[in-house]
């Protein structure tokens, strides 16, 4: 009962929490888990501090490292599949680098994540609702960097991608003149074009992953809908976003060019966490333009769009700073 108000209470704003397995280096230095989670509420975990205090936290679901990318997906799905019905809808993974956001959202080849199912499931039910409806799917990927937003979805690789700009257009939606909409009919064409987008993403940058733990990584699903009964026409935006890494960073490194990354990545997550908190609280005025990020999603964000945030975690003793400012990051959104 109390999942169910906590839901009508939030209305269209869900906040997961994930964390990950220790993994062998935090097994073999004898590092435990300082998450504990409630084999009988699984909205509910507590993290054992440094004192052996306790601090609860709830969300909408917990999961914990034995859940699966299905058991994730169970719970995923009604969200990400209302962009059939018409509606807007956002997904996050956020939390510090190593802690499983692309894990979650891409997955791997033998354990695909968020992305890959959800159009695996979006091409099912476009198919099964074929008598009916008619859905044309289109897949855009793109970067916000240093508050620059490039196309990943380019041609010729070798061509330095476009910078993108945000445009204002009628009725209060956001256009990006000259982002690549590639249509797809199948989730193999998927998965080719975001290998290819990976590839685009890498140019240019020693360290692949280096670099994907400072930039924010989206992939737009655009579903073009039309009713054969009526002619009724729908266009909507499933948004599924890989966030940059939350972590600060150590003192010691916050020079130059790192500095000026890491004032941009501050920036664009703490305008996230206002704007979903203001949506929250039902406040009049949503800072939509207070970061690249959440102006481009602005027209997916609030009104009656779905937003779901992951909040990723590590278990390890050693993370226990960032996973609790993680955590206090996700309570300030619900
Ligand atoms: P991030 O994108 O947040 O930096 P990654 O998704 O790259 O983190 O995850 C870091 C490592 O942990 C990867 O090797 C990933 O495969 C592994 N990992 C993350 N989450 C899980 C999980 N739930 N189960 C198994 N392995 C995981
Ligand atoms: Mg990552």
């Amino acid at each position: 009962r109390l999942y169910n108000e906590v839901i009508e209470l939030k209305g269209n704003i869900r906040v997961f929490c994930r964390c990950r397995p220790l993994n062998e280096d935090e097994v073999s230095s004898g590092s435990g888990s300082v998450v504990e989670f409630d084999a009988a509420q699984e909205t509910d975990l507590q993290i054992v501090c440094s004192d052996s205090s306790r601090k609860q936290f709830k969300f909408d679901h917990v999961f914990g490292p034995q859940d699966n990318q299905e058991a994730v997906f169970a719970q995923t799905s009604p969200v990400v599949l209302s962009v059939l019905d018409g509606f807007n809808v956002c997904i996050f993974a956020y939390g510090q680098t190593g802690t499983g956001k692309t894990f979650t959202m891409e997955g791997t080849p033998e354990n695909r994540g968020v992305n890959y199912r959800t159009l695996e499931e979006l091409f099912r039910i476009s198919n099964e609702r074929g008598g009916t409806n008619k859905h044309e799917l289109f897949v855009s990927m793109l970067e916000v960097y240093n508050e620059k937003i490039r196309d990943l979805l380019v041609e010729n690789l070798n061509e330095p991608s476009k910078k993108l700009e945000i445009k204002q257009a009628a009725e209060g939606t956001q256009e990006i003149p000259g982002l690549t909409e590639a249509r797809v009919h199948s989730t193999d064409e998927v998965w080719d074009l975001l290998k290819t987008g990976s590839r685009i993403r890498a140019v240019g940058s020693t360290n692949a992953n280096e670099l994907s733990s400072r930039s924010h990584c989206l992939l737009r699903v655009t579903v073009r809908g039309e009713s054969l009964v009526n002619g009724n026409k729908t266009r909507s935006h499933l948004w599924l976003v890989d966030l940059a890494g939350s972590e600060r960073v150590s003192k010691t490194e916050v020079e130059g060019e790192r500095l000026k990354e890491s004032q941009f990545i501050n920036k664009s997550l703490s305008a996230l966490g206002d704007v979903i908190s203001a949506l929250a609280s039902k406040t009049p005025h949503i800072p939509y333009r207070n970061s690249k990020l959440t102006h481009l999603l602005q027209s997916s964000l609030g009104g009656d769009c779905k937003t779901l945030m992951f909040v990723q975690i590590s278990p390890s003793a050693a993370d226990l700073g960032e996973t609790l400012c993680s955590l206090n990051f996700a309570s300030r959104v619900r």
